[in-house]
């Protein structure tokens, strides 16, 4: 017979929203499940975040390793083993999967191994190889993320590939077409243009990176092509011809047809969420026409009892939304007041230059109605950019005229991710530039950048005129 079991919340998919969600409802006392039909850690550990920046980092030493000649320095003889790279990459993977296990684990949180399916309003059949089991919930948080859309005429296969499949190659292509320029196709463009790939953009609107301001994405543009990569933007993919060794990509580029031959091309054309496969529809979970699950301020659907978060809910697709949301779904389950505020929430790219931004860009600004400074400093004129001989770039800082707040900023140059966080805080906490300006930051560091902006916001900057 087939005894529903019963569990208090249910977390389906283990990625940065639901083990996240998982381990905050455990420390508040529910008695958690959590069912993931792949591997713990969902794309972001496993074939997103992690290992993207595991193979731009490995592209990063390899570059310099061949190209730091500015510095005085020459290797001979520098050899890139990609197998070892990957292997390498497995290891870092392997050790947050792990890590999560055991985090889950250590919070007491019951892991099953296997796919959820709706069956009523309060319980999910969940199926591994052999058996579906029913279990009964008080509350569900939905967390299964999202898949890479596939064009209709790029089926993927062993050489039309998608991100998870760039992330799995054997053997740094010689040629590569990316088709799509947004972060993942940039991102992965880099690593590879790093690694040796000669590398193809075609973007099909007007620049790369949509989301960023032009400044900052034409910086990204500039270096790519410094390293031999080619952009088309308008450039509409139509068809590919896969032959034994390689493919033959048709694109439409401002009007004119053009063909090019790669080993590979990536398809990062946009993600879409995993909705469709979950009942969704037999129990009244009301969906956006773009399969987004609606919530409220709390990740709440329309089922009291069923919440939603990350890539399955509107908003940026990004591993810490997803955490955030992961938090307030928690908690509101809780009987807690939390509620989403996206204020302060940041987005980056690990490009070259990096870039990031938080709360309004300057034109998000005015068009909100705020009278706003928008106050510039560049890491040319930083004594620790200069001496990382990586001093492309700029900070700027977005206040309000009337009472000096800091309402957003932009950064690209070097280290931008790990920069942004000063500012997501300051926008948090309702500082003003003034409140930046008066704090130490220390010599000779990145940071002071952040600092000096503010001080041009105030009008008495110390290292530019
Ligand atoms: P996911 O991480 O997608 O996890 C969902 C999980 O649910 C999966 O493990 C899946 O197997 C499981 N699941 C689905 N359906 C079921 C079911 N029916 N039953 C059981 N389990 C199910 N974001 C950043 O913030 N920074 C980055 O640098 C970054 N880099 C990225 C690079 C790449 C190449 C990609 C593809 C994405 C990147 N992202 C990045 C985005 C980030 O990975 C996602 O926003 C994040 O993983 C979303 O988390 P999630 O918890 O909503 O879902």
């Amino acid at each position: 017979g087939d005894f529903a079991k019963e569990v208090d919340t249910l977390v389906i998919g283990s990625g940065p929203g639901g083990y996240v969600a998982a381990i905050r409802a455990a420390q508040l006392g529910q008695s958690v499940t959590i069912v993931e039909k792949g591997t713990l850690g969902g794309v972001c550990l496993n074939v997103g975040c992690i290992p993207s920046k595991a193979l731009i980092s490995a592209g990063h030493r390899y570059h310099n390793a061949l190209h730091s000649d500015d510095l005085g320095i020459k290797a001979e003889n520098v050899t890139l083993d990609f197998s070892k790279v990957q292997e390498w990459k497995a290891s870092v993977v392997n050790k947050l999967t792990g890590g999560v296990e055991g985090l889950l684990k250590g919070n007491k949180v019951e892991i099953i191994k296997g796919e959820a399916y709706f069956a009523s309003e309060d319980s999910v059949r969940i199926m591994d190889e052999k058996n579906a089991t029913t279990y009964k919930f008080k509350n569900c948080i939905i967390a299964t993320g999202s898949r890479p859309i596939e064009l209709p005429n790029f089926k993927y296969s062993k050489r039309i590939i998608n991100s998870t499949g760039a992330l799995a190659l054997e053997e740094v292509p010689k040629k590569l077409v990316v088709i799509g320029g947004g972060y993942i196709g940039i991102e992965l463009t880099g690593a590879y243009s790093n690694l040796g790939s000669d590398v193809v953009v075609l973007e099909g609107g007007k620049q790369i990176l949509p989301g960023f301001e032009k400044q900052m994405a034409k910086l990204v543009e500039r270096k790519l092509k410094k390293n031999g990569v080619s952009f088309h933007t308008e450039a509409m993919a139509k068809g590919v011809e896969e032959t034994e060794d390689g493919v033959k990509v048709t694109a439409e580029i401002k009007g004119k047809e053009e063909v090019f031959e790669a080993d590979y091309v990536l398809v990062t054309v946009g993600r879409k969420p995993n909705t469709d496969e979950l009942g969704l529809e037999q129990i009244g979970v009301e969906l956006t026409e773009r399969g987004l699950i609606k919530v409220d301020k709390q990740c709440r659907t329309n089922l009291s009892n069923i919440y939603a978060i990350g890539d399955v809910i509107e908003g940026p697709a990004l591993a810490h939304k997803a955490s955030y949301e992961g938090k307030i779904a928690a908690e509101a389950i809780a009987g807690e007041k939390s509620e989403i505020d996206y204020l302060a929430i940041p987005a980056v790219v690990f490009s070259d230059p990096e870039l990031a931004t938080v709360g309004y860009t300057e034109t998000e600004a005015k068009e909100a109605g705020y009278d706003v400074t928008a106050a510039k400093f560049p890491f040319a004129a930083n004594g620790r950019a200069l001496s990382l001989n990586d001093a492309d770039g700029f900070m700027k800082l977005i206040t309000r005229k009337e009472d000096g707040l800091v309402i957003g900023a932009q950064i690209a140059g070097p280290n931008a991710s790990d920069m942004i966080a000063e500012l997501g805080l300051a926008i948090e906490t309702g500082m003003t530039a003034e409140d930046i300006a008066l704090t130490i930051h220390a010599h000779p560091s990145l940071g002071e950048i952040t600092m000096e902006a503010a001080e041009v916001a105030l009008g008495t900057p110390i290292h530019i005129v």
